[in-house]
């Protein structure tokens, strides 16, 4: 079985955004050289996301209200989380709902998507350098 392991790191400008980085898992896959097998993405930061949806800028704008509706990012004092000084109490609980990580088979060589999946990074407390792991196990 072969073994690959990589970090794409971001450094996102705003406090929140979603990027693409399909094409920055598939250049690991192509890196890998494996043809069958699973390939994992995780956030390595508990207040970014990596998420399968699509790429489509209104929906992206929708879950930006939605997760703004569920957990708003002020009041800062409303977040017991807070109290530690921090202002990104809001960024955990988007974190939570988006979810950690993906699962992504690969086939012949490609991720194997259903119609319109592309793979996010979603970052909830940007303005500093974090990471995504990607790790691809297979033959
Ligand atoms: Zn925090």
């Amino acid at each position: 079985m072969k073994s690959y392991r990589k970090e794409l790191w971001f450094n996102v400008p705003t406090r929140r955004a979603f990027i693409n980085i399909t094409s920055q898992v598939e250049q690991c896959l192509k890196e890998s050289g494996i043809k069958e097998g699973l390939c994992l993405v995780n956030a390595m930061h508990i207040t970014a996301s990596v998420f399968i949806n699509d790429d489509e800028s209104g929906l992206h704008e929708d879950y930006e209200k939605w997760l703004e509706k569920l957990a708003p990012h002020e009041p800062i004092s409303q977040y017991r989380h807070n109290r530690t000084g921090e202002d990104n109490g809001d960024a955990h609980l988007k974190r939570q709902i988006m979810g950690r990580e993906v699962v992504v088979a690969v086939t012949e060589g490609r991720l194997d998507f259903g119609p319109w999946e592309q793979i996010f990074y979603g970052e909830f407390d940007g303005r500093r350098k974090k990471r995504v792991l990607v790790k691809i196990i297979g033959e």
